[in-house]
């Protein structure tokens, strides 16, 4: 198989398995299977798979964005401020495509909620 082929497999293994990844743990998921991997490499690969849409983008305040695969069907995600966890939610049943109040038509939409998950508050009970 090709270099870069390998490459790609690897890479989107990887965001298969960790479900929501960043960029660093798919680098270090990658890094087991090619050793002389550089950072880079994932990185330009991850840009180059978001725009043949077979992984997507969450943009995350929290800290550095996130990937998934885009076999999953469009969704919500909920972010735990206190342990990082990274929920799907919602059916997606609002991700079709709409005209929004002001005319434009829109294509893709995705919400992230902050907070503290389930596990989070009940350890917050307990103190
Ligand atoms: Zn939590
Ligand atoms: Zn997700």
């Amino acid at each position: 198989m090709e270099r870069n082929t390998i490459q790609r497999k690897v890479i989107l293994e990887g965001i298969a398995s960790l479900c929501h990844a960043t960029v660093d743990e798919i680098f270090d998921y990658s890094k087991k299977f090619i050793p002389n991997l550089s950072f880079s490499t994932v990185y330009r690969n991850l840009v180059v798979l978001e725009d043949e849409k077979l992984i997507r983008r969450i943009p995350n305040k929290r800290c550095k964005d996130i990937f998934e695969s885009t076999c999953k069907p469009m969704h919500d995600h909920f972010v735990c401020t206190k342990c990082g966890r990274f929920i799907d939610y919602g059916n997606g049943k609002h991700h079709h495509k709409v005209v929004d109040k002001m005319g434009n038509l829109v294509i893709e939409s995705t919400k992230i909620s902050y907070g503290i998950c389930e596990d989070c508050l009940k350890k917050e009970a307990l103190k």
